[in-house]
């Protein structure tokens, strides 16, 4: 019998397929491009990208030259632009404003290397020091509410055919639909019994361990209980935290070995599938009467990744609902065995 699922946080349901559940063989390898040779994101291209906006450089180099570890730059097609006022309007019911926000595409490597899995922790620990540096940053513009990181890794995850290995990320003026959810949902829950709703799934996955991909120092990596998608991942911090950016810098460095064997152990078990990430943080705290007052209590930062083994179709889009023909417990014990 499939088991119908519910995520605690945000009430979305899943349906597990709990009888001929796909295991990783059973993924065929979605096919991907080869790759373009002439890539603008090495080092030594400076020049084909737009001005550098952050750089992690050795010393004695100079800006938009080689001599960098990461590199942020502006995106050549912006899905929002920065320049300009939101001016909010309504046309009759329906409420508008302009396309104002920020895209920069974090290079994390200057060497031609594909998958975030393949560097070095410290360096994975480097990118995640430039997303606090950016998100911080950006905070600064009172146009924007909330920045959202992400990558997209393989074609079929939605990245261009050039595979040198980056993250974006997108400020913008408006709380995204996903993250609203999951604020309201952790609220109401806070409400109700004063405690994290992300906390109290930390405890009890630690407890149950069926769950778990990986428990290292300050951090777990656990298949969630309503997955949406075979063999999906939340990385979480054990200690409560509302916001990336408190994330102390003694921190990142098992955050970015968490990170690393997380992915390692997908692209091992899946043959390299590929996959989305993205960070969900606390949104900017614009003081308006009467919101947030609870959000450092009552959210939790975390990153979900999803590696994309399924088309979503008519029924998903339809209903909301997801179908997962992998059990998380089974997704996270394979995971749990396979050797990096
Ligand atoms: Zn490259
Ligand atoms: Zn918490
Ligand atoms: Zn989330």
């Amino acid at each position: 019998m499939p088991e119908l699922r519910k995520d605690p946080i945000i009430g979305r349901w899943v349906i597990i397929a709990t009888e001929r559940a796909k295991r990783p063989h059973d993924f065929q390898a979605m096919h991907d491009t080869d790759d373009e040779p002439d890539c603008p994101f090495c080092e030594g291209k400076e020049n084909q990208t737009p001005p550098e906006i952050y750089t992690i450089r050795n010393s004695n180099t100079g800006p938009n030259g080689p001599g960098w570890q990461v590199r942020v730059v502006p995106s050549i097609s912006p899905v929002l632009r920065i320049e300009g006022n939101l001016d909010r309007r309504g046309k009759g019911m329906y409420d508008m404003m302009n396309g104002i926000g920020a895209h920069e595409i974090i290079i994390e490597t200057p060497r031609h290397v594909a998958n975030i899995a393949d560097l070095e922790e410290h360096q994975i620990a480097n990118v995640l020091n430039v997303y606090i540096n950016r998100i911080v940053d950006l905070q600064r513009d009172r146009r924007f509410k909330y920045t959202l990181l992400f990558k997209n890794y393989g074609f079929v995850a939605g990245a261009s055919i050039i595979k040198h290995c980056r993250s974006q990320l997108i400020a913008m003026p408006v709380n995204p639909k996903r993250v609203k959810e999951e604020l309201a949902g952790s609220k109401r829950y806070y409400d109700y019994r004063e405690r994290c709703i992300f906390c109290d799934i930390v405890k009890q996955e630690l407890d149950d361990k069926k769950r778990v991909v990986i428990d290292s120092d300050g951090f777990i990596a656990f298949a969630p209980f309503a997955s949406r998608f075979p063999f999906e991942i939340w990385i979480m911090p054990k200690e409560h935290s509302a916001d990336f950016i408190n994330t102390k810098q003694e921190k990142l460095l098992n955050l970015a070995m968490t990170l690393k064997v997380s992915l390692k152990k997908l692209a091992k078990a899946l043959n390299n599938p590929p996959y989305n990430y993205i960070l969900h943080t606390a949104p900017f705290r614009v003081p308006i009467a009467g919101y947030w007052k609870t959000i450092d209590y009552d959210y939790h930062w975390h990153i979900e990744i999803m590696p994309r083994l399924t088309r979503i179709a008519g029924f998903e889009w339809g209903s909301g609902f997801y179908i997962n023909p992998t059990p998380p417990e089974e997704a996270a014990s394979f995971l749990r065995e396979v050797e990096i």
